[in-house]
């Protein structure tokens, strides 16, 4: 991860002195994969996977 320096209170961001700098960081942390496309994505994916199972189940 690089030490960004922040704009707005120029301490490191990954500090999180300021709003800007926690506002940065979270969309940084490990947990920003995870996009709207992607969560679309995974409902279709969850859908169809209960359509093959209940093709299956009969
Ligand atoms: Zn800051």
């Amino acid at each position: 991860m690089t030490d960004l320096v922040c704009a707005a209170c120029s301490r490191p961001v990954t500090e999180g002195r300021c709003p800007t700098c926690r506002a940065s960081r979270l969309q940084q942390s490990p947990g920003s994969w995870l996009t709207p496309e992607l969560l679309v994505l995974l409902i279709a994916a969850a859908a169809v996977l209960s359509l093959v199972v209940s093709h299956l189940a009969r």
